[in-house]
């Protein structure tokens, strides 16, 4: 077969909890929690499929769930998406991304992507014959520890070919989150532009320390031309579950549920069946940053008593550490002899770069998932001391 995609091999989320299994780690690597959902969650969906909810939904998703959705986006971000004709239930966000870069980049479009970015992002682009166009986040200095998008820098690399930016924030893998400063600057740039945006914020409902999520759907004029894209597997602990959303204007939904019918058609009944109830209770999103607050905290002060030097993770169920007190290989090949001499499994950063080898060369950085119980990060730690 001629590739389309012959720089693409598997997936590092795979190859680092296959390599964790096979050597009995414990995997802080690929993000999934390893508790269940509430337990109230299992019983609807369970009640849904006994009910009968068994066959094909609705093309763009069952309707109590999609006015769910637009319930919850009102109410926290002032937002004005109608169920009808602007939020599509999806096979999680990765579908969803997929769907948007389709129906949106043709062939020769230029597609900016903040570096480093998740990795189903690039592939996605060039399926559709676009140019990826990477902006480096400005990396962590001693007075901004986190990494932080360069607007100046994103602005130069627009072209009259540019038709999309890709966002993500909070920000898989370095838990970068935006603030009210970063939407104005957003907002500059997309009136000068007219580009399009795709919000990646699955990680929406985790953002620590008391400060609000700054989702582009509080602005009307980044909304206007955004797919916002969200996850149930992140909010709810159901990664297995592959549900998600993306909301975006009536006219771009349009063309968003032209190619999500013919790439999924509809996603599982039961499944949303159970969620659009499960939804109505607020405190089931809400409760989120505390409760993984905890879990960051207690990986980061057990990883202040190994060598590993931590970052601040302001969101998501991740954290970053240096490991430059331990060893001097590049990150991938310290990620794999990690999880073989000392049983911990966790992602190098490299994997988020388009040219790994360039990356990695003032970087010694790999992510944690915290998305674990306490026990689970105790045994993680234990092992950690040892290195
Ligand atoms: N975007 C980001 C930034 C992610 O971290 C993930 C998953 N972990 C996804 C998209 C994919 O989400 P899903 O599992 O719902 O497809
Ligand atoms: N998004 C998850 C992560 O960053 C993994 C999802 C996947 O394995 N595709 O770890």
């Amino acid at each position: 077969l001629n590739s389309k995609l012959p720089d693409v091999g598997v997936t590092i989320f795979t190859v680092m909890s296959r390599l964790a299994a096979e050597h009995q780690a414990v995997n802080l690597g690929q993000g999934y929690p390893d508790f269940d959902p509430d337990p109230e969650l299992l019983s609807l969906v369970n009640r849904a499929m006994l009910d009968g909810h068994n066959q094909y939904a609705f093309m763009p998703g069952i309707a109590a769930l999609r006015e769910a959705i637009a319930l919850k986006t009102t109410q926290l971000y002032g937002a004005n998406y109608h169920a009808d004709s602007d939020i599509t239930v999806t096979s999680g966000a990765t579908q969803a991304l997929m769907t948007a870069i389709l129906a949106c980049v043709h062939p020769g479009d230029e597609v900016i992507v903040l570096e480093p970015n998740y990795d189903s992002y690039v592939p996605a682009i060039r399926l559709a014959g676009g140019i990826p166009v990477p902006v480096a986040l400005t990396p962590p200095t001693p007075s901004h520890p986190t990494f932080r998008p360069d607007w100046d820098r994103v602005r130069a690399a627009i072209t009259p070919r540019t038709r999309l930016l890709m966002i993500n924030f909070p920000h898989n893998p370095t838990g970068a989150v935006l603030n009210d400063a970063d939407l104005d600057a957003l907002e500059r740039i997309v009136a000068e532009t007219g580009i399009y945006l795709i919000s990646d914020e699955v990680y929406e409902h985790i953002v620590f320390d008391g400060v609000p999520h700054a989702s582009v759907a509080r602005r009307p004029a980044l909304a206007a031309r955004s797919f916002v894209i969200s996850s149930f597997g992140k909010t709810f602990h159901t990664t297995g579950w592959k549900i998600g959303y993306c909301c975006a204007p009536a006219n771009m939904t349009e063309e968003f549920r032209k190619v999500h019918q013919f790439m999924v058609f509809s996603v599982a009944t039961p499944l949303q069946v159970g969620l659009a109830v499960f939804m109505a209770e607020p405190r089931h999103y809400l409760d989120l940053p505390a409760f993984y607050q905890t879990k960051r905290d207690q990986l980061a002060a057990g990883l202040a008593t190994t060598r590993f030097k931590v970052l601040p993770s302001p969101g998501t169920f991740f954290l970053m550490a240096d490991y430059s007190a331990v060893s001097d290989l590049p990150e991938a090949e310290f990620a794999r002899w990690l999880t073989l001499n000392h049983g911990v499994a966790v992602i190098p950063i490299a994997a988020f770069y388009g040219d790994p080898h360039a990356a990695t060369s003032n970087r010694q950085l790999v992510r944690f998932c915290f998305a674990k119980r306490a026990e689970t990060l105790d045994l993680a730690i234990e092992r950690l001391r040892r290195v």
